[in-house]
């Protein structure tokens, strides 16, 4: 007997998760005994666009879950010899070690001129300081960090599959679901019911965000001292004016050239454009628009049988990204902030288990339980991917195939909902704001718990489905209230298990939109 996909996905999800976090318990710490020397040469990893040509040299580093610390010697024979110290990590810690050993800190060292450099990530150092990078990645990373990134190669090869079929899915089932409508007026009701749901379940959304963040305190429990959270790097670089970002959003969806906006895969102006070459079919009507809708109808079940067969490697893809998670960044990824992390956790859950299911089970007319698991597959690959865009293929197969809602309403209500309607990023966006407000010691009034409401929902209809989507656009909301965008540092670490979570509501409000527009549908 075969297992049903959505078991199987939760096993793999499972199994990666504890395999992960063993190996990173294990053999998640490497240190090169004493300094390593390396030899000139040219190294390309997986994910190197080029070789890098490396100088010979030596290399002494730490590997750890929390940071990495890397020194460079260049060497003897180079005409001018450096050492490279630099950390992959938190700037905090540098902060403190300098203050330990008192400043000024030297610079030189046997002769040698010493640079120093914190950097967030790996991938800022492989930008930055790609030598090192190079080194590091041969020599210094720790046997879970190894198999954790040879994970990820995997993994993202079945997050590829996934983008491959979005635009054409996209498009063949916008077109073939608005074209199937057959008159007009149908898709205009159609389309004031679907803004409708989006803004109603959103704003509930907040709501509960709102009470359970005002409920718990968690900025006023987790205490003031971490203020001098590290500066942002995301924040600095995003931080553009409300009304600006709005103003693009309505850019987008003009498309100057549509095909640079397919090829760039724009998902709002796509949508934008097919709903009006859809909207333009059904207008002209006859035998042209029948010709239409039975080749987009054709087009569609193409793309579906393959989105299928991509799907059946959803197990395999999710136990792999799981593992590559945990095996690199260990328990702590679901471990620090915690009662932060608990008021998101908390409002997700009354607006995922108690808010939409009333709304399934009242308006919809549906069994809450039978459609959620229906969507599991879904569900889950969007909490392992932390991409609504990226599950959107298996969104649609799933309330098509599983949960029976009629391709109509879902090529309508799903590519547009994956993109504007996000109820748990705005959620998550109010909590983390207000869990700012109170860490900072600053009382937001009410009128301003009202301003990061709106702002919150703006945000989330602005925010792509992608991952950290919603973490770039709070600087928004933080600048709208005055509050320092820096403290942002402080949520950073814990934003990619939120994002998983907020995701999956995300997707899970879209799917029971599907149902409550498809009953008013008949
Ligand atoms: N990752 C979320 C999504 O794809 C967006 C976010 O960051 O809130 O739905």
């Amino acid at each position: 007997m075969r297992l049903a996909l959505h078991w199987q996905i939760l096993i793999t999800m499972i199994l990666g998760a504890a395999l992960g976090l063993t190996l990173n318990a294990t053999s998640g710490r490497q240190k090169t005994g004493q300094t390593a020397e390396f030899p000139a040469g040219s190294v390309q990893l997986i994910g190197m666009s080029a070789a890098i040509q490396v100088e010979a040299g030596k290399i002494w580093s730490l590997d750890t879950t929390e940071r990495i610390l890397i020194q460079l010697e260049s060497s003897v024979e180079s005409d001018q010899p450096t050492t490279q110290r630099l950390v992959v990590g938190d700037e905090r810690f540098v902060a403190k070690q300098r203050a330990a050993q008192g400043e000024p800190w030297p610079e030189t060292e046997g002769g040698k001129k010493i640079i120093r450099d914190v950097v967030p990530t790996l991938g800022k150092l492989k930008s930055k300081h790609p030598v090192a990078y190079a080194a590091f990645m041969q020599n210094g990373r720790s046997s879970a960090r190894v198999i954790g990134d040879l994970a990820k190669v995997f993994g993202d090869l079945f997050l590829r599959m996934l983008k491959m079929i979005s635009v054409p899915l996209i498009v063949a089932s916008l077109l073939s679901g608005i074209t199937g409508l057959g008159r007009a007026e149908r898709l205009g009701k159609m389309f004031g019911r679907t803004l409708l749901y989006y803004l109603v379940t959103s704003m509930l959304a907040i709501v509960a965000g709102l009470l359970v963040v005002n409920l718990i305190n968690p900025g006023v429990t987790a205490g003031a001292e971490k203020i001098a959270a590290p500066v942002a790097e995301v924040a600095q670089q995003h931080g553009k004016n409300l009304s600006v970002v709005l103003f693009e959003q309505l850019q987008n969806m003009i498309p100057p050239n549509p095909f640079e906006a397919l090829a760039k895969g724009k998902f709002l102006s796509i949508i934008a454009f097919t709903i009006a070459i859809g909207v333009c079919t059904i207008l002209v009507g006859g035998t042209v628009a029948e010709k239409v809708n039975e080749l987009v109808d054709a087009a569609f079940q193409v793309m579906m049988k393959l989105t299928t067969l991509i799907i059946r490697l959803a197990p395999i893809g999710v136990f792999f990204l799981m593992l590559s998670v945990t095996a690199t960044q260990g328990a702590g990824i679901f471990g620090t902030l915690g009662w932060y992390m608990l008021s998101v956790a908390c409002a997700l859950a009354i607006h995922a288990l108690v808010v939409l299911p009333l709304i399934l089970h009242f308006v919809a007319k549906r069994s809450p339980l039978e459609f959620a698991k229906a969507m599991s597959p879904a569900l889950l690959t969007a909490f392992s991917s932390a991409s609504s865009n990226g599950t959107l293929p298996l969104t649609l197969t799933c309330v098509e195939e599983r949960a029976k809602v009629s391709n109509r309403v879902s090529s309508f209500v799903l590519p547009l909902g994956a993109t504007i309607n996000m109820d748990g990023t705005a959620l998550y966006e109010v909590v983390a704001v207000l869990f700012i407000a109170q860490v900072s010691g600053i009382d937001l009034s009410l009128t301003e718990q009202i301003i990061v409401a709106f702002t919150a929902l703006l945000a989330s209809i602005g925010a792509a489905g992608i991952p950290h989507a919603g973490l770039v656009m709070m600087v928004i909301i933080l600048q709208a209230v005055g509050l320092p965008t820096e403290s942002q540092g402080l949520i950073i670490a814990v934003d990619r298990v939120l994002d998983m979570c907020r995701t999956s509501v995300n997707v899970w409000s879209d799917s029971c939109g599907c149902a409550v527009v498809s009953r008013f549908e008949a």
